[in-house]
């Protein structure tokens, strides 16, 4: 039993119409779901991919409207490091931001730049056998979109505290200081910690948690290590798009351990993910006030580009 890789990465967005601004426009992912929090229907959560929405590339916002730039710190993600094909996407992505006003920086063969609220990516040529996780937009060409995550790093006061558990329940392999690997058959993600022990604080522009992907049939079977490692999980919660488990593990990282399906084709069809208000079945009835009350958004379709074959 191996965990696939990261699943998914949940960040905090103050403004929305921004954020899918630059998701979706800027970098060039697919808007697969426009959905709202389950404990509050009145703010969005919002789901960036590649066309099929797979678990590997999948970034998601909740939207506090308005909420104060936070500060990564101990036990929090601050950078999140998205694989590219090439030294020259790296070029493409330098000069595509520039365009648009984003500082970057060289570092190594990476790009480093920071989203319009302060959240950190890196994009780096790195080389692995997983297949690209790709979307299809209007500015950017398919060899220089970003294929999937490679890996987050994250603060902690010391990473040995989080070895037995990573390595005992979740499988994750040593691959350097404060460095482990998650890989399954189809993919793998890493997650890299660096010493600090500055507290952060949660705000926009912060990562609320990390998901790391599970077969379906495995999920209760990881749940059960957990527990036996002394961690605290969830019960199992239904995600409708996938089934979740949260616990800290001990550097303080939220963790998730997520399904790999049903998938986000579950509640609309796949040729217009993301593009209608998406609602929990209990909603439903609330859709029309709901959608006077949450705050209007891009109309991400202009950015997309036809399928091969259907235009
Ligand atoms: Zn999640």
């Amino acid at each position: 039993m191996k965990l696939e890789g990261i699943h998914h990465i949940t960040a905090i967005t103050g403004d929305a119409p921004r954020n899918v601004d630059f998701y979706a426009r800027v970098l060039g992912l697919r808007l697969v779901k426009k959905s709202v929090n389950q404990d509050d229907p009145t703010v969005y959560h919002l789901f960036y991919g590649d066309e099929q929405g797979a678990p590997g590339n999948d970034l998601t916002f909740f939207e506090y409207p308005g909420a104060r730039p936070g500060r990564a710190g101990a036990g929090m993600i601050h950078r999140i490091v998205w694989r590219v094909g090439s030294a020259d996407s790296v070029g493409f992505w330098e000069e595509r931001l520039g365009g648009e006003g984003v500082t970057t920086a060289r570092e190594g063969e990476s790009l480093v730049f920071a989203d319009p609220e302060g959240l950190e990516h890196e994009l780096a040529p790195i080389d692995v056998p997983d297949a690209p996780l790709v979307a299809r937009s209007v500015d950017v060409p398919d060899e220089h979109a970003l294929r999937g995550f490679d890996s987050v790093r994250a603060y902690t006061p010391d990473p040995e505290t989080s070895r037995a558990l990573l390595e005992g329940a979740l499988g994750f392999e040593p691959r350097g200081e404060g460095e482990w690997e998650a890989r399954g058959e189809q993919r793998g993600g890493r997650i890299v910690y660096d010493q600090s022990s500055t507290p952060g604080s949660p705000g926009a522009g912060t990562v609320h948690h990390i998901a790391w992907a599970t077969r379906m049939d495995d999920q209760t079977a990881w749940r059960e290590r957990v527990v036996d490692a002394g961690a605290h999980p969830t019960p199992v919660i239904d995600r409708y798009y996938f089934r979740s488990v949260y616990f800290r593990e001990p550097s303080g990282v939220l963790f998730e351990l997520a399904t790999m399906g049903p998938g986000f084709d579950v509640d609309e069809p796949m040729e217009t993910l993301g593009e209608r208000l998406a609602l929990p079945p209990n909603y439903e009835s609330f859709r029309e006030r709901l959608e006077q009350v949450l705050t209007p958004l891009p109309d991400t379709r202009a950015w997309r580009r036809a399928t091969a074959g259907t235009s």
